[in-house]
């Protein structure tokens, strides 16, 4: 059962005491609040410092849906591994990745939104985002009485593209994500991440509010340690209550550890076989 970490923060810091800790940190509903506007959600000043700091001390990743280029560009702090597009594409000065056959899911996924547009045309506030390796429909703007008509039309037109294994939908807050067909998402992502770099032998420490956010919960069972922001999933270590806890979580995190332990017990990395 997972345990609300600002009454578990003992137990929690027994768990890393002796552990060289790297950060996980997805991005919206995270480090930013979740607005209407996907493209408004900027990091706070105070997030943005809080961020520098910890990056002198830990290991920091920042993972989320976005792509690669938007993700940079908002958090725009040097020496952070990025991975966008839930980790089909990854970057820092030390590491780098993208997803076999991008070229090909570019093309499909052109081709995709452009026979979405006309459908969703006469829906109002229904913002299409092409990402490059994956799209999102958000309709956080949309009429709700409007929404499941929308979602019914988005599931009824990618169908075909689904049956054919072209595409495969995940459903996010208020937002449908339309991605390749591969066996990759933000857990794999993570594991690759913590076999490079300054990953390497460390305990990571996830936090993240989606659904999406659940396959990295998932890879981190008995190596790592899973922080959910806004609900109480059975299958997380700890949880915090909103988005609004985060900062001030993260600035103990910075102020009341140590991080030159490097005795490392059980790292993820240990259990990953194998590239993509
Ligand atoms: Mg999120």
């Amino acid at each position: 059962m997972s345990k609300y970490i600002n009454k578990a923060i003992g137990e929690f810091k027994e768990r890393i005491r002796k552990e060289k800790v790297s950060l996980f940190l997805d991005y919206d509903g995270t480090l930013t609040p979740i607005v209407g506007r996907h493209e408004k959600a900027r990091l706070s000043y105070l997030m943005k410092e809080l961020l520098r700091k910890l990056k002198r001390s830990y290991p920091v990743a920042v993972i989320s849906g976005r792509g690669l280029d938007d993700l940079q560009e908002k958090v725009g702090i040097d020496g952070v591994v990025y991975a966008g597009n839930h980790g089909l594409e990854i970057y820092s000065e030390e590491m780098s990745f993208r997803i076999k056959g991008a070229s090909r899911i570019k093309t499909a996924l052109n081709q995709i939104t452009m026979d979405l547009e006309p459908i969703i045309e006469g829906i109002k506030g229904v913002i299409v985002e092409n990402k490059g390796l994956t799209a999102s429909i958000h309709y956080r703007l949309v009429d709700r009485r409007e929404t499941p008509r929308l979602i019914e039309v988005v599931k009824e037109k990618l169908s075909p593209y689904i049956e054919e294994g072209k595409v495969r939908i995940t459903e996010g807050k208020k937002v449908i994500e339309i991605r390749p067909p591969v066996d990759w998402d933000k857990g794999k992502a993570v594991k690759w991440i913590l076999r490079r770099g300054g990953f390497k032998g460390t305990m990571p420490v996830y936090i993240g509010d989606d659904e999406t956010d659940r396959d990295a919960f998932k890879v981190l069972k008995g190596c790592g340690i899973s922080i959910v922001v806004g609900h109480r999933w059975q299958d997380t270590d700890y949880f915090l209550k909103g988005q609004d806890e985060v900062s001030g979580f993260l600035k103990w995190f910075g102020l009341s550890l140590d991080s030159r332990y490097i005795n490392c017990r059980n790292s993820c990395s240990d259990y990953y076989a194998g590239d993509p």
